[in-house]
């Protein structure tokens, strides 16, 4: 159905809707827990408005028995200290359940999240994927020896898993983004405490289910279900955890670092991002455009990695504005359950609201609407929704060009020469993730180098793949995951020097 010229799905027969609302409990040392309060939290869908899910609201009693049944299983060592072969089986056993469970995981996902369900199985299909790569690299521990440091004494580098994590998330990938960190955490031999968001709360439920299922020892992994505040806060301030791994926005991250600061745990953050892609005169600009409206439409642009703002040479801009207008129009947006549609719904009504902010104050500011601009209605839904949105004649200056608007919003920005599209690339206060698009080696080349960003995409937008690390220069973030060093980042480095024999000289000759 096509409304004002867009594709707009409606919605589909309510029959796959759950008749009971998810129960979420908390997970700690190998229960399930209610809060020592009773206090419980809803989440109903952002789509359907219908109730998805009933949690316990977590409290500091709750946050410190986790924590304590985490300590309590890293330090007793039977975990740390087992073999990786070990927690290689286990961690591949939790993907085969994965497997199993995809379309029960890529429902809830799709209820609590408001994103297609299509792209859910994608994602959980994906997550599987880390679970298993996270399991070969178990086997992979390992330091260095030094055996050039004299006769009589050998060197070694010892790789030890960092302790008890705190694990955080975000409601826009729940279930991928706890599968970034926590089987890379496992792989260590960490222990854990995980805080889903409170809008998403109930897939890293299933993943503790599955998690005990597949025979991990009690009080390895906890889940405590609730707020930032007081759950959030207390695992990251809390004297028992050696390590923060968080993903979310950078206002928070900025604040966990500092809150971190007191008991100089180990912080790892991903972060923000405001995402250029830069084309040139002379790409292939079948492809970049649709690289442009997958950049910016993909999970509602609710996403680290959208490509919110592109940057066009003056020569192609208006071919490039006219394009994409064009194929936004065919995206198909609306009722997440159906499985032809690309962009659901948004997470919240207030994010709504803030994304259509960035929009008036934009247009206000002399910015042309080419497209789009205002909230979108889906015949027979009660969520929200975004109409896709182009936006042209942007300065540097506009919010819309230096924040995350984490909607279907494409800001669009001019350049004359490649200085200067690397200026307005640059000119972000984050550094997550840039493309270049343009037949000439030497262009792509170039730009990829002096572009301040952590991952870079040379004629293509939003690969990912498990081997290649992912995160963010400047504040979009510190640390990585994925790839080897997303294994580094919860290993800690332990010197041991060895004398051998009675070879050491007295520092006092007192023999
Ligand atoms: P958010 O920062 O509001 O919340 C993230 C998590 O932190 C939630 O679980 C929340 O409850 C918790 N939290 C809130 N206050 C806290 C506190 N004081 N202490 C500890 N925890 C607290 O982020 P969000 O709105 O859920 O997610 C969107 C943000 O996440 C965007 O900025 C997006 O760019 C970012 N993100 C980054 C990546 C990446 O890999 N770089 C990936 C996905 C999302």
């Amino acid at each position: 159905m096509t409304i004002h010229d867009l594709t707009v799905i409606s919605a589909v027969d309510g029959s796959a809707l759950p008749k009971k609302p998810f129960t979420g409990r908390h997970l700690i040392d190998g229960q399930w827990r209610d809060s020592l309060d009773g206090a419980t939290f809803v989440r109903r869908s952002p789509a359907h408005g219908t109730l998805v899910s009933v949690s316990a609201k977590g409290g500091s009693e709750d946050v410190e028995a986790a924590v304590a049944a985490a300590r309590r299983r890293f330090d007793d060592g039977r975990w740390p200290f087992s073999s990786g072969k070990k927690r290689a089986s286990l961690l591949t056993r939790v993907a085969d359940l994965i497997d199993r469970e995809r379309e029960r995981i890529a429902l809830v996902e799709t209820l609590e999240s408001g994103k297609p369900i299509s792209q859910a199985r994608a994602e959980i299909e994906g997550a599987a994927d880390l679970w298993r790569y996270a399991a070969a690299l178990a086997r992979t521990v390992h330091g260095d020896s030094h055996n050039s440091l004299g006769q009589d004494i050998l060197g070694f580098v010892l790789k030890e898993p960092v302790g008890v994590v705190s694990i955080i998330t975000p409601w826009n990938f729940p279930f991928l983004i706890v599968s970034q960190k926590l089987p890379f955490a496992l792989a260590a031999g960490c222990t854990a405490v995980i805080k889903p968001s409170e809008l998403t709360p109930s897939t890293t439920v299933i993943l503790g289910e599955l998690l005990l299922e597949a025979g991990l020892p009690d009080g390895v992994v906890n889940i405590v279900l609730g707020y930032g505040e007081p759950v959030g806060a207390g695992l990251t301030t809390h004297a028992d955890v050696d390590m923060v791994s968080f993903t979310g926005s950078t206002g928070v991250g900025k604040s966990i670092a500092a809150s971190a600061a007191a008991t100089l745990k180990k912080v790892s953050l991903e972060l923000g991002g405001k995402n250029p892609q830069v084309v040139f005169p002379d790409a292939d600009l079948d492809s970049a455009i649709d690289a442009i409206v997958f950049g910016v439409y993909f999970n509602a642009g609710e996403c680290c990695n959208s490509g919110s703002r592109i940057i066009v040479h003056k020569d192609i801009a208006q071919e490039v504005v006219e394009r994409v207008v064009a194929l936004s129009k065919k995206v198909p947006f609306g009722d997440p359950l159906h499985p032809e549609t690309r962009v659901g719904a948004i997470i919240s009504p207030e994010h709504c609201r803030k994304i259509d902010g960035y929009v008036k104050s934009a247009a206000s500011g002399g910015a042309a609407i080419h497209l789009g601009g205002g909230e979108l209605a889906v015949p027979g839904l009660s969520g929200q929704f975004y109409q896709p949105t182009v936006v042209s004649d942007v300065t540097g200056d506009m919010a819309i060009a230096r924040e995350e608007v984490f909607g279907p919003v494409l800001s669009v920005l001019t350049f004359d020469t490649p200085d200067e599209a690397l200026g307005l690339a640059n000119a972000s206060s984050y550094g997550l993730s840039a493309g270049v698009w343009s037949e000439n080696v030497h262009t792509c080349l170039e730009f990829a180098r002096k572009v301040k960003a952590g991952t870079v995409w040379t004629n293509t937008w939003m690969d990912g793949f498990a081997e290649l690390p992912f995160g963010g220069f400047r504040e979009s973030g510190q640390g990585r995951e994925l790839g080897r060093y997303g294994l580094e980042e919860f290993l800690e480095v332990k010197t041991l020097q060895m004398r051998l024999g009675q070879s050491r000289e007295l520092w006092l000759n007192s023999r």
